[in-house]
């Protein structure tokens, strides 16, 4: 099953993989408002997700959201649950409600040397920040690298610094 968000109402609807077709375009039905949609799919090569020199986060499928990955750009990344009204730079798309709209930052910054920093904070979430199963602190900035293992409520994300 796959999942994509009525552009009405926000809600999940859910269809079978079977059903698409590389180019074509679906009817869907959103039980939650009633809306009928078209949603055309893009070719593997569409969908690929934009390379950055400065790696991804990974969101690891759950309940509530699918596999997604997230590159990452120079300067500060937030990262939060996606929701209508709330502009944030690094949207995550999922039903957690354990994630908060605006949860945490993701800095990037390259060194004269050509490494790079990565480094976190969270945004005043209602359940905290945790880095390997670590709450941060009010104020704390932590360095982080590749493999960490984040956690936004119910949901997991790992650093990947490059894109091997
Ligand atoms: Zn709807």
């Amino acid at each position: 099953m796959r999942k994509i968000r009525c552009p009405k109402c926000d809600m999940f609807v859910q269809f079978e993989e079977s059903r698409i077709e590389v180019g074509n375009t679906l009817i869907l039905h959103c039980e939650n408002c009633g809306k009928d949609f078209t949603v055309r799919f893009k070719s593997k090569q569409e969908e690929a997700p934009k390379k950055s020199p400065y790696g991804h986060i990974i969101v690891v499928e759950n309940v509530f959201c699918e596999k997604q990955i997230i590159p990452l750009m120079e300067g500060d990344n937030f990262f939060g649950r996606r929701c209508k009204g709330t502009e944030i730079n690094a949207p995550i798309d999922t039903n957690d409600r354990s994630m908060d709209r605006k949860h945490c930052i993701i800095n990037v910054k390259p060194q004269p040397n050509g490494e790079v920093v990565y480094t976190i904070r969270d945004y005043d979430s209602l359940v905290g920040t945790f880095v390997m199963n670590e709450i941060l602190q009010k104020n704390e900035r932590r360095i982080i690298s590749d493999g960490e293992i984040i956690t936004l409520g119910a949901t997991t994300l790992i650093l990947k610094t490059s894109e091997d």
